[in-house]
């Protein structure tokens, strides 16, 4: 029997009794739920209509942001226009006049832009033997270019229009955890994703100026799908012990948006429920 103050504290801690006196009440927030509001910061989500990118710009809008989606995807962009009120760009963002015209019609619209999240990309593997440098050229087109077309036009824009923004910017970049690991025949998309990781620490050194500071998450295997369609096998390899949400890539680029989050600059974050740290041997 503890016979102090503070020994008393601590047998009191290691029973449990301490903590579920000062336990608050539970939350009634749903798992998987974002709880962020922001002042009404203007957003861009490219790729925004559809997968990943969805779930991103409705994280935002819910945080009480203006959300601008370009997606190549008239239908599912259209929809959320009208439905949800984002600004739609119809846009192929591998398509540089057009991807340039649509920045400048929204920044002329709106004077300026606080955070981007250059998200649009698309998953090509083709065995190598079978390939085509076509193909490779149109992965780094649609993955890899954008992101730094938007980067340039963002900061020429800042560059002419100092405006007065205490907050600076975040840009988050998407790439993939399979710009630091393979499988055969993924040559244009790891390239892509590798450019994307190194883009974001060249980008983080360029968009200083203006306050903004670039990061890149490195989403695992993200099921953007029918959820009932995975095995227990796809779960259970991950240490987490489940498949990825485009929630959990959404939760991460609302809280690299949070005001005080300015010193989280060029990282790379994997989101990836542990895969790339867990070693295999067969
Ligand atoms: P997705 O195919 O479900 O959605 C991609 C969105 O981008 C769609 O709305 C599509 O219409 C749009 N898009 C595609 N090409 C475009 C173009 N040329 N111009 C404009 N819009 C275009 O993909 P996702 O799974 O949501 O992936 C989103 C991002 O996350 C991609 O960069 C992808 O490489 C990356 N990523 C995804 C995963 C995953 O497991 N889902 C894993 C790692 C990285």
């Amino acid at each position: 029997m503890a016979d102090n103050y503070l020994e008393r504290r601590m047998e009191d801690l290691r029973s449990g009794r301490l903590r579920n006196a000062a336990a608050p009440a539970a939350s009634p927030a749903r798992k998987g739920e974002i709880r962020v509001s922001f002042p009404a910061r203007r957003v861009l989500v490219t790729g925004g209509a559809g997968g990943i990118g969805l779930a991103v710009t409705r994280a935002y809008l819910k945080a009480g942001c203006k959300v601008a989606v370009m997606d190549i995807d008239r239908e599912a962009g259209e929809r959320l226009a009208h439905d949800e009120g984002v600004r739609f760009y119809n846009t192929d963002i591998s398509d540089r006049d057009a991807l340039e015209n649509a920045l400048d019609n929204l920044l002329t619209a709106w004077k300026d832009i606080d955070i981007v999240v250059s998200n649009a990309g698309i998953s090509l593997f083709q065995p190598l033997v079978e390939s085509d440098p076509q193909t490779f050229d149109h992965i780094i087109a649609t993955n890899l270019r954008p992101t730094y077309i938007i980067a340039r036009v963002w900061a020429r824009h800042r560059r002419r229009y100092p405006l007065p923004n205490s907050f600076g910017g975040r840009m988050i970049t998407i790439s993939s955890t399979r710009h630091m690991q393979s499988e055969p025949g993924t040559e244009g998309y790891s390239a892509s994703k590798g450019g994307i990781a190194s883009l974001t620490h060249s980008l983080m050194m360029s968009l200083s100026e203006f306050g903004i500071t670039v990061n890149c998450i490195s989403p695992g295997w993200i099921h953007t799908g029918d959820p009932s369609i995975l095995t227990e096998s796809d779960r259970n390899q991950h240490p987490s012990r489940r498949v990825g949400t485009p929630d959990d890539i959404a939760r991460v680029c609302l809280f690299l948006s949070l005001p005080d989050n300015d010193f989280i600059n060029g990282a790379d974050i994997p989101v990836d429920g542990g895969m790339t740290r867990k070693m295999i041997y067969i």
